[in-house]
């Protein structure tokens, strides 16, 4: 097989730079789940603090910290509302059901997003007939939703419209920061409606492993219970935990030249006979488009661009996305594009 020279497949695919590893090599470390690691414990304060919430924990995955969340948040027989694409309903193994026995309500959004009227028509009347309506989930931003960028004022009426109901509200905020650079309003800001939130370190920032999650001190001691019994109690994680911290002091502010080459991608391709994509839906780091115009397959493109060494991912039968991140950089998403556009064009 061909060398992939060009990942765009995600940005889960970053590797952890010269730096990161030299901040890795002299982290201070101890027993993370006595809270004895100096480097896990300054983790979590500092996310704790970028998220306004009292504490945090640090965890191996950001599946685990939808996954316990929800476990914390909701009984068996409660439900839990999200959008259709949503990566608890398509990406988590079914956990929600399988941890925490809560069915899922999904709502058809708008580019991963749902309205406050949206929310209304999900939520069940009270009545032992129905499963309780008990937890509202965003995705900031909404990955299947094109990498989108839920608007402050939208998240704060489906807030509003979730506490009429007496709903918790929790943020997937795998790649919150995306949308703190894309939009100039703070984590701080979009997290406060939360009950819960977590990033993830492991996407745009560009550490190996990780992910971080915070919600009140009652919230997190429940936490540490579940963590504890899923195994995901660790030892001298800071070594991990050290990762993180060099990525929020150097690699937020960069995520802006990831947006500006997923829009130059996009402006590349958008001539491409056959290719369907509106340049207004790129609002961060994820270029989707539609392949259905021209005579190939998601899969026979996909492997065509392979063997020019250009990784993209497919996600439905004519969709595909191409991810931006901090390995790849202008020259190489322009040779993306140009790759593209010979495979199209040569079929
Ligand atoms: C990647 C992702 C997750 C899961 O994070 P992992 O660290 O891969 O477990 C959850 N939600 C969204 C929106 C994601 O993109």
């Amino acid at each position: 097989m061909t060398d992939i020279r060009i990942n765009l497949y995600s940005d889960t695919q970053t590797l952890p730079s010269a730096a990161m590893r030299q901040a890795i090599a002299q982290a201070p470390v101890g027993d993370e789940q006595s809270h004895a690691d100096p480097s896990v414990n300054k983790l979590c304060e500092t996310v704790a603090e970028l998220l306004g919430k009292e504490a945090a924990v640090f965890m191996p995955s950001g599946t685990m910290c939808n996954e316990i969340a929800l476990r914390v948040h909701c009984r068996p027989g409660d439900e839990i509302v999200a959008e259709r694409g949503s990566h608890i309903i398509a990406f988590e193994g079914g956990g929600p059901a399988a941890l925490s026995g809560a069915s899922i309500w999904p709502i058809d959004g708008e580019r991963g997003r749902f309205s406050a009227d949206q929310l209304q028509q999900a939520v069940r009347p009270v009545s032992r007939y129905m499963p309780r309506s008990k937890l509202v989930v965003i995705e900031q931003t909404a990955n299947l939703g094109g990498g989108t960028v839920w608007p402050l004022e939208q998240i704060k009426a489906v807030a509003e419209r979730a506490a009429e109901h007496q709903l918790l509200m929790h943020l997937d905020g795998a790649r919150l920061l995306n949308a703190v650079v894309a939009s100039g309003i703070s984590a701080k800001q979009y997290a406060e409606p939360f009950a819960s939130a977590w990033i993830d370190l492991s996407k745009g920032l560009g550490c190996p492993v990780g992910a971080v999650l915070a919600g009140s001190q009652a919230f997190i001691e429940e936490v540490w219970w579940w963590k504890q019994r899923l195994g995901g109690a660790m030892r001298q994680a800071g070594i991990l935990a050290a990762a993180g911290l060099y990525a929020l002091e150097h690699n937020i502010e960069r995520m802006a030249e990831d947006h500006a080459n997923a829009r130059l991608f996009g402006e590349r391709i958008a001539d491409i006979p056959g290719i369907g994509i509106d340049l207004n839906t790129i609002d961060t780091n994820m270029v989707f488009f539609d392949i259905s115009g021209t005579n190939l397959s998601g899969d026979e493109i996909c492997q065509r661009l392979l063997q020019r060494g250009v990784r993209i991912s497919q996600l439905g039968a004519t969709r595909l996305r191409a991810v931006t991140h901090l390995d790849i950089n202008r020259s190489q998403v322009i040779e993306a594009a140009r790759a593209l556009r010979d495979v199209c064009e040569t079929g």
